[in-house]
């Protein structure tokens, strides 16, 4: 206790006994802050000038307006009372309970007496102080966690219950206090025939926690069931003996719904990987195939019949070509490869797609700007937005109406640029996708990228189009703005940075294979796939290149080494048996610096290498290729240095 002098306030009507108890207080080290004697000016002075401690004659004048003025005092500011009583009359001292004073003393005033009143009751209505506060805290903190808390006693009746807990049982803390709480925390378990565990039971019978974490489900009061956790512990006094248990739950069955997401969305990660692994190989395959139908071609301009015949198989090569490429869009393993296109040409190419995507019940217009600007952008994945964007649009009219694609310029200027937290001045392409169907509220449109956000049914919707496309726009440092109102139809608008014309040269496919060829330049090829890597001998060799092929990078190097590392361009498989293809290239880059390189893959996304590749910057090929491609890509590998 601090060792200012406590204050007290005397209220006593008979002037002479009020001096002669100020006297003493002061004698036993108290200070007197007023004395007064009427109720009236009890309670003036106990709010200006508040004491520690009030006592009281219960008799003021004729009545026992000391009564209520204690009552006051204690209800408004919280200050105890200690009563001074000449006499107790039953009824006198019924109501004084009442007023809850802290003690009484009798007159005449025995010294000691008073003292010990003052002492105690200072000391109780401190200790009771921090109990309140100590309770509030308790009381709020049990209020505020999301976690549902039920506490009871020693034979397992309840307690309390927070609100929380009320919520997720139904029960209302009133109801269940004093229930055995088996009654109120009813549990069962998925598996019905399985024994649940009574978990209060357990840490009452043995003392110890537990925790039921296994589909353990909660009865509610109206006989819903819910996944729940949780766990039971003992309560103890400061001796150590158990007093109660509390129980703390809470609902999972938001996290039951997300793991089975995330069982989904691995298993499709598998399928993902098995689809990217089976392209791979097969892309090989298609290589070869493909190589060696264009070599025997022009060998039969005599043979029109086979070369029909041939030129089938070559198509149906292309074909099968596609397919792969879908797989590995469909695993997401392949890389975005940044390309110059013409954001028209491409939604032309898909308009067959989208017709039958949508059916006949809806409209296609298509609203394209003519000379768009070009865009560097990934063609696979900017598809994939317009069929998943037109699949949505389809979703959100089943009973017709129109689809609008539209591409237009448009310049963000710097204060426009601030509307969006993804916008930036500059000059863009806009890709514009409306429909005339449902709508959205602004719940809904909050909450559109968001992974596994759907309204769809159940098999309907997965609620990762708008996610995908999300990160896709993201990836391409573009972005997304949506405009819709329920059944006022949605417009999504992609804006993607516009690049000035200018030609590329690895997009010069009007040059004649004739332009294309080599002038004996000396080529170190390494594949260690034997069909592909005798095709490719062959065919570099007739296009006029120099050609030394390896099956692995040791033997690589031993040739390189042979021939005095007399070679103009490496051309190397990414995935060899003995060492990556993007090693091997970084050996010979140290020995000689300005030979040219040239890395090719038919499964670049699972290559753990492909980052190495894209910093770089090592010219790319993606198996299978056609001989023009490949011519293409040979002159432009020759055309650059890596330290370029
Ligand atoms: P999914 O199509 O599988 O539900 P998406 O991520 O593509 O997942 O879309 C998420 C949600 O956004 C949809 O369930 C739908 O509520 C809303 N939505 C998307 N596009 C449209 C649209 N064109 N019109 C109305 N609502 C849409
Ligand atoms: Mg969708």
């Amino acid at each position: 206790m601090n060792t200012e002098k406590k204050k007290i306030l005397v209220v006593e009507d008979e002037h002479i006994i009020a001096m002669e108890i100020q006297d003493r207080l002061e004698d036993l080290g108290y200070h007197v802050t007023d004395t007064v004697g009427s109720k009236q000016a009890a309670i003036q002075s106990a709010e200006t000038n508040p004491p520690d401690l009030v006592l009281m004659d219960i008799m003021l004048g004729n009545e026992t307006g000391g009564l209520d003025a204690a009552e006051y005092i204690h209800v408004h500011f919280d200050i105890p009372v200690v009563f001074l009583t000449a006499y107790s009359d039953k009824k006198t001292l019924a109501r004084a309970k009442q007023a809850e004073p802290y003690g009484y003393i009798l007159k005449p005033l025995d010294e000691r007496e008073v003292s010990t009143a003052v002492e105690i009751s200072l000391y109780k209505h401190e200790m009771e102080k921090q109990l309140k506060a100590h309770k509030e805290w308790l009381s709020t903190t049990l209020k505020s966690i999301g976690d549902a808390v039920i506490t009871t006693d020693r034979w397992g009746s309840v307690v309390s219950l927070n609100p929380s807990a009320e919520k997720l049982t139904g029960w209302s803390q009133q109801d269940a206090i004093g229930l055995s709480v088996n009654k109120v925390f009813r549990i069962t378990n998925d598996n019905e025939t399985e024994w649940v565990k009574d978990p209060v039971g357990i840490v009452l019978d043995t003392g110890e926690s537990v925790s039921l974490t296994n589909n353990t489900l909660l009865i509610t009061k109206k006989g819903d069931k819910i996944a729940i956790d949780d766990n039971a512990a003992p309560i103890r006094d400061d001796h150590g003996n158990l007093n109660g248990v509390v129980l703390v739950f809470r609902n999972v069955e938001d996290k039951k719904q997300l793991d089975e997401q995330l069982r989904q969305a691995s298993k499709m990660q598998a399928i993902g990987t098995l689809a990217g692994g089976i392209a791979h190989d097969f892309n090989n395959i298609l290589t070869a195939i493909r190589g060696n139908t264009e070599l025997i071609l022009p060998e039969l301009k005599q043979m029109p019949v086979i070369h029909q015949f041939i030129q089938e198989i070559q198509d149906s090569v292309d074909q099968a070509a596609e397919l792969t490429r879908k797989l590995l869009l469909f695993s997401c393993s392949k890389p975005f490869s940044f390309e110059t296109l013409d954001l028209n040409t491409l939604i032309e190419n898909m308009t067959d797609l989208i017709f039958r995507l949508i059916g006949d019940q809806i409209q296609f217009k298509k609203v394209l700007l003519p000379e768009l600007s070009s865009i560097k952008a990934d063609r696979d994945t900017l598809e994939q937005i317009l069929l998943n964007l037109s699949m949505n649009a389809r979703d959100a009219m089943p009973k017709g109406g129109t689809l609008t694609i539209r591409t237009k310029h448009v310049t963000i200027s710097e204060s426009q640029s601030r509307m969006h937290a993804e916008a930036r001045p500059g000059h863009f392409v806009c890709l514009s996708i409306s429909d005339t169907g449902v709508g959205m509220n602004k719940k809904i449109l909050e909450r559109i990228f968001e992974p596994f956000f759907t309204t769809k049914k159940h098999g309907k919707g997965t609620g990762l189009g708008l996610a995908v496309i999300f990160g896709i726009v993201k990836e391409h440092r573009g972005w997304i703005e949506v405009r819709s109102k329920p059944s006022e139809g949605s417009t999504f608008d992609i804006y993607l940075e516009a690049i000035p014309k200018k030609p590329d040269l690895a997009a010069q496919t009007d040059l004649p294979i004739q332009a294309l060829r080599g002038n004996g330049e000396r080529i170190l090829f390494i594949e260690d796939e034997t069909k592909v890597r005798t095709f490719m001998e062959k065919t570099l060799s007739k296009s006029n290149f120099v050609t030394f092929a390896a099956a692995n990078a040791k033997e690589a190097m031993e040739i390189f080494e042979r021939e005095n590392g007399n070679f103009d361009l490496i051309f190397s498989d990414v995935e060899l048996p003995d060492e990556s293809g993007v090693a091997l290239a970084e050996k010979i880059l140290k020995i000689k610096p300005n030979i040219h390189i040239l890395l090719t893959s038919g499964y670049p996304g699972y290559s753990t290498k492909w980052a190495d590749i894209q910093k770089k910057a090592y010219p790319f090929l993606e198996k299978p290729y056609s001989l023009v491609t490949l011519l293409q890509k040979i002159r432009l590998a020759m055309s650059k240095h890596q330290n370029e």
